[in-house]
């Protein structure tokens, strides 16, 4: 699998989120060198704030392969993973995660959403998952840039972030 090709599929996904009101977070998963799940974050869009594209792509795949090809897989996000998406990897077995940006290049922007590293969690824990990151990626960025600049999106919390 190309890198570049997943970059590319990342930002169609960063894309297709903006375009239906969602924030721009994408995620994929390979398996044996195919993209077998390629997600978006659907969490304003659904109103269910779970609804983060790390859970989607597993359980996409769950639901398409079965959870066994999770423990040969290598997920992609666009962003570091917030706590409950690596924990959804430790549990379902995924040794492997790469992201791009890091949290603070959307705290810098958005100006809400530190979370426990992801590194952290990882070194916590006994599963052995590796994660690689961050990778900046400029086009992604840009995403995140017109999205939490434009229609208040800032400031229209949600989940544990509503006040
Ligand atoms: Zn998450």
């Amino acid at each position: 699998m190309i890198v570049k090709n997943i970059i590319e599929e990342l930002i169609k996904n960063q894309q297709i989120a903006l375009n239906s009101g969602n924030p721009p977070f994408a995620a994929l998963i390979v398996y044996k060198d195919k993209i077998i799940a390629s997600v978006s974050n659907n969490s304003r869009k659904s109103g269910n704030p779970l609804h983060h594209a790390e859970l989607l792509a597993i359980q996409s795949v769950i639901q398409t392969h079965g959870s066994e090809v999770l423990i040969n897989s290598h997920l992609y996000s666009t962003n570091e993973p917030c706590p409950m998406c690596i924990g959804a990897c430790v549990w379902s077995g995924i040794p492997m995660v790469t992201y791009f940006l890091d949290q603070k290049d959307v705290f810098n922007i958005r100006g809400w959403g530190k979370f426990m590293p992801a590194h952290d969690i990882a070194l916590a824990d006994d599963s052995g998952i590796v994660i690689k990151g961050p990778v900046m990626n400029e086009d992604m960025l840009k995403y995140h840039e017109i999205f939490w600049k434009t229609d208040n999106n800032s400031i229209k919390k949600h989940s544990i972030h509503i006040k």
